[in-house]
């Protein structure tokens, strides 16, 4: 299936976003159960005045409270991506690690969060798995299970090393455009529709038809 989708969408990664690697953890941090519009929205107007780990960490935290406000979270928020900077230069030398167990270590800092900067900042392959991936992939019947944290161990085991960097990026835009969490476009030019071994009848919407009285022709 990912093959398929792949022939359909390209082989490069859509996000045309700065890809710097305190940015892409700091835009990830933020992006959390947030709209990406939002987050990105956000996170530019952040980086013209704190773009480097330094900047933000000896930021006012009232300041960046503000700019970061207009998202959900933006207390917490405010104090993870502060802690992380400082996190950052104290035991990083000011640059962001590479290695997966060093960024889980950074707060505000998941699985997900910390498989994102390794392949959208380092290129390095990982899967990270949002509610787009987990729930396609279940549609499509390659893992069944109950959690994103679940259908990432299955996917490690089972998804080849060459789809790793780019099923993130292309599940999401399925996910939004197509293979939506609710009304998927199955019957509705979805073109792994063929080959879905889990279509998912669209039943949502449709009007209920009257039974037709006895002797009404109309
Ligand atoms: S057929 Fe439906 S469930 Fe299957 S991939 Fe397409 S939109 Fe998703």
């Amino acid at each position: 299936m990912v093959g398929e989708l792949m022939k359909e969408d390209g082989v490069q990664l859509a996000s045309e976003i700065d890809r710097d690697p305190f940015k892409t953890l700091i835009r990830t941090i933020l992006s959390a159960r947030t709209r990406d519009d939002q987050t990105i929205k956000v996170s530019s107007i952040l980086f013209e005045q704190y773009d480097t780990p330094k900047k933000l960490a000896n930021a006012d935290p009232d300041r960046v409270r503000e700019i970061i406000r207009p998202i959900g979270f933006y207390n917490s928020k405010t104090k993870y991506i502060m802690d992380t900077s400082r996190m950052l230069i104290e035991q990083h030398g000011g640059s962001v690690p590479n290695k997966f167990k060093d960024l889980v270590a950074l707060p505000g800092v998941g699985s997900k969060v910390a498989n994102c900067v390794l392949v959208y900042a380092f290129g390095i392959p990982a899967i990270p798995v949002d509610t787009h991936v987990h729930r396609i992939v279940n549609r499509w019947g390659l893992v069944d299970t109950p959690d994103p944290k679940s259908t990432h161990k299955q996917l490690v085991d089972i998804l080849p090393r060459k789809w790793w960097l780019l099923i993130n990026d292309l599940l999401i835009r399925f996910g939004k455009e197509i293979c939506k969490p609710i009304g998927p476009q199955c019957d509705n030019g979805c073109p792994l529709a063929p080959c879905c071994p889990k279509l998912v009848k669209k039943t949502r919407g449709k009007k209920r038809t009257k039974p037709r009285k006895p002797g009404n022709k109309k």
